[in-house]
């Protein structure tokens, strides 16, 4: 067997790989609590043109924040390899994010590599003000589905949200692009942190209610070190059920599929669906089935883990398929993680990737 070029003591892949371990069986990838790897969510760039309070404090991400040089990023070569051994190991559902993927150069380019690949869904998530000239390209290239940001329907709620003073109107604006291009119905993200755009939870539903649009209400989490998290400030998706329901009244359905994130509920009056993610109050671990690949090439099996498995030192040495898929296997086999489920106060991390970097 080839040397592979990582070094065991920063890199936990190498710890993970050591000793001689016979080759995986072939098929899907079962972690240590029997979960199998469904999704992959691949952040393409750690940039993003907002500074959302809750993700990106401008306090934390200013001007001279380092953000990763041109030559740490992986390739959309090196992305697309990955994929296609992923999609050999169980995976379907293909979530590409950032920062601000549509910040990504050509991004298209990536999106038609995965498209060729076949039997993938391809889906992207944006804070859509760049929707508008890159929706139609990304629907020829193959994009499948696209989730939309969308914190406020008040133009000064939503300006204090993304702190870069991007109107409403830009995001609508990117909406009607994946719509027109046929990326519909969209799912619109609208994360609610308490004191700063919950007055805004009703006005938002009210607004896409009956346009075919999906709204998901995402409960503040304590991803990465820098968003000044606190629990006071989580409001809890029953408070975000009961405050909608009291002026459309909505009844609870049925998960598409068994592990998806979002609990959803309908209006009575058949005028749409909603949903809630309830990452903290509700946690979901026990069927949770993502991997996230991040902008440099590293693996993390949880969103809030504090170290990942690098893989791209694995891509730019002589790795073949071959050892980059055992690779991949032995991350996800000696995965255990539930941190949403065993969060306390006590046990939140001090040190966990920052949600930009990771991707959402
Ligand atoms: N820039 C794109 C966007 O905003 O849609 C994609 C990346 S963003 C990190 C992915 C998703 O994570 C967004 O819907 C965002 O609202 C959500 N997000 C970011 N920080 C969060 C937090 N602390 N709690 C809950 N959701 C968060
Ligand atoms: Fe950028 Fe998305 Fe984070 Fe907002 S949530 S700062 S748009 S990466
Ligand atoms: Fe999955 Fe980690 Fe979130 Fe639990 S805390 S649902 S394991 S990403």
């Amino acid at each position: 067997m080839k040397v592979i070029p990582i070094r065991s003591e920063d890199n936990p892949l190498a710890r993970l790989m050591a000793g001689d371990a016979p080759a995986p069986a072939p098929g899907p990838l079962v972690d240590r609590l029997g979960r199998a790897v469904h999704d992959l969510r691949i952040s393409v760039t750690d940039r993003c043109n907002f500074r959302c309070v809750y993700c990106m404090p401008r306090s934390v991400f200013g001007k001279d924040y380092p953000f990763l040089p041109r030559a740490e990023l992986l390739s959309f070569e090196e992305i697309t390899r990955i994929v296609r051994l992923f999609a050999a190991r169980g995976v379907r559902k293909i979530r590409i994010t950032g920062g601000e993927p549509l910040l990504r150069k050509h991004l298209e380019n990536l999106v038609e590599q995965l498209a060729a690949i076949g039997g993938l869904e391809l889906t992207l998530t944006t804070n859509g003000v760049l929707l508008p000239r890159m929706a139609q390209t990304l629907k020829d290239a193959g994009l499948d589905r696209v989730t939309v940001s969308l914190d406020a329907i008040d133009d000064a709620t939503f300006r204090r949200m993304n702190d870069a003073d991007y109107p409403v109107a830009s995001v609508l604006k990117g909406i009607e692009a994946a719509e027109a291009a046929g990326l519909a119905p969209v799912k619109i993200n609208m994360v609610v942190k308490r004191g700063m755009n919950d007055h805004g939870v009703v006005d938002l539903a009210r607004h896409f209610r009956g346009s075919g649009h999906i709204v998901r209400f995402i409960e503040f989490m304590d991803v990465g070190s820098s968003n000044g998290w606190k629990m006071d400030a989580v409001v809890p998706s029953r408070e975000i059920i009961e405050r909608i329901g009291a002026e459309f009244p909505l009844e609870q359905i049925d998960p598409n599929y068994t592990g998806e994130v979002a609990e959803r509920w309908r209006y009575a009056d058949g005028s749409g669906e909603i949903g809630v993610i309830s990452s903290v109050t509700q946690a979901f671990c026990s069927t949770c089935t993502r991997i996230r690949l991040s902008t440099e090439g590293k693996l993390y099996t949880c969103l809030f883990a504090d170290s990942g498995h690098d893989l791209r030192d694995l891509l730019r040495g002589d790795a073949s398929d071959a050892e980059l898929d055992r690779a991949i296997a032995a991350v996800w086999h000696a995965r255990s993680d539930r941190y949403s489920e065993i969060r306390t106060a006590n046990t939140a991390r001090a040190h966990k990737i920052e949600m930009s970097y990771i991707g959402g």
